[in-house]
């Protein structure tokens, strides 16, 4: 079967064509500028680029045009739309009601929608995506993947803030986590790779991209994460500040006379790695001002350290030792030296990693030195295809 996934923003749509015989890629895709002047289609397939350029005014026109470059006759994949067996939305926010994968069904969509509130940003533009594909591609099963849903085992005394219970009860106010379909990847692959059963094993897995999180996964269940309700807790990230102290809000609104949407947008968008160093949210930059003896953009490089190797410390503890830790994302893949930096002085843990064999990028490799007794691995992660393998089996089961 071919499995389309789907990953809808306010103005983009991402798309992916896998063929589940080899599990292949067939086609990759991106519509930019949805709605906005200059909206653009970029299909990549073998390397090879097809361009569509027209008003795109919604996600709906945008769907039809994926769905063109796919059956383009000359570009496209397929040789038509029924060959498309099933469609997988990534949808960020599943709240408390989904713990897994489900089908897309009307009981659905009003639930996406209920948690519009914890997504704002994010589950209006999903559910724009999965409208517009129902309207593109009536007959065709659609399945729904969470990122909120791999963290949904989280035990009360780590999800819940200290606050008081009404908040929760009332306003379900909670930790939720993201990024739950690379956690639960990396780490099932993590232990394939080791040979190992996962529901034996303490893993921590450090999910460092634009968007970075770490999460606790002991017997193959998360049981904490480092994102909160939204987001925007924990590591220092691109643009967005991580965790911090909710005081200094009211020190800086107050200050500064702005509200409570202004400083969040500066939290979001103006912190992290681009408010610290003053010169970018790529780690490439920072890393490169850093070397060139620029002082901030090296604190942003220490701060970020600093924040992973206190998760790896906490979640040990927190599970009473680990086996694995496992690195993904962008950063996580690809920035050796955060890794080095990382995993120096870890011995006390029992982790220990390979210097020459850390000199590595985007390729699943064992870093751990001979006499380490913590895995360290590096996992490239592969979000879409656990979205595909998940809507694979509920669309076969279904039937
Ligand atoms: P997203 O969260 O948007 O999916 P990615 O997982 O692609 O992001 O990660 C993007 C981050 O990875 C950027 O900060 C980028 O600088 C960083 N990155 C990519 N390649 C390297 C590299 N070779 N060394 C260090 N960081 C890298």
């Amino acid at each position: 079967m071919k499995i389309l996934i789907v990953n809808a923003g306010s103005s983009s749509l991402k798309y992916q064509l896998i063929d589940m015989e080899n599990e292949s890629t067939l086609a990759k895709g991106l519509v930019e500028r949805i709605g906005i002047e200059g909206s653009k289609l970029t299909q990549t397939v073998n390397g090879q680029k097809f361009v569509i350029e027209e008003p795109m005014e919604n996600h709906v026109v945008a769907s039809k045009n994926m769905i063109d470059a796919l059956t383009d006759s000359e570009h496209g994949v397929v040789s038509n739309m029924e060959d498309i067996g099933a469609v997988g939305h990534r949808v960020l926010h599943g709240g408390e009601k989904f713990t897994e994968s489900v089908i897309i069904n009307e009981k659905v969509i009003e639930a996406i929608k209920e948690n519009i509130p914890l997504g704002p940003l994010h589950n209006p533009a999903n559910l724009m995506g999965i409208m517009a594909c129902k309207e593109v591609m009536p007959n065709t099963p659609m399945v729904a993947v969470f990122d909120t849903a791999f963290h949904q085992t989280m035990p009360p005394k780590a999800y819940l803030y200290g606050v008081p219970m009404d908040y929760y009860k009332r306003l379900h106010v909670r930790r939720y986590g993201f990024h739950g379909t690379s956690h639960r990847y990396v780490s099932a692959r993590a232990a394939e790779f080791l040979g190992k059963d996962v529901k034996k094993l303490r893993i921590i897995t450090c999910h460092l991209g634009n968007g970075s999180s770490i999460c606790a996964v002991h017997n193959g269940e998360c049981v904490d994460t480092s994102m909160g309700i939204t987001p925007l807790e924990g590591l220092i990230m691109g643009t967005r500040s991580g965790s911090l102290d909710p005081a200094v809000l009211q020190f800086i609104m107050n200050n500064d006379g702005i509200d409570i949407n202004e400083m969040l947008e500066i939290l979001n968008k103006k912190s992290g790695l681009l408010g610290i160093s003053g010169i970018s949210s790529d780690m490439r930059d920072v890393d490169e001002a850093a070397e060139n003896g620029n002082e901030n953009a090296l604190i942003a490089q220490q701060m970020l350290d600093m924040g992973v190797k206190k998760y790896i410390g906490a979640y040990a503890a927190a599970m009473g030792g680990v086996d694995v830790i496992v690195f993904t994302a962008g950063i996580g893949e690809n920035g050796m030296e955060l890794r080095e930096r990382v995993m120096e002085d870890m011995e006390f843990l029992g982790a220990k990693i390979d210097i020459e064999k850390n000199k590595v990028k985007g390729k699943e490799t064992d870093i751990s030195a001979p006499d380490s007794k913590v895995k360290v691995l590096v996992i490239p992660t592969n979000e879409e295809l656990v979205i595909a393998r998940d809507t694979l089996d509920l669309v076969t089961k279904a039937k």
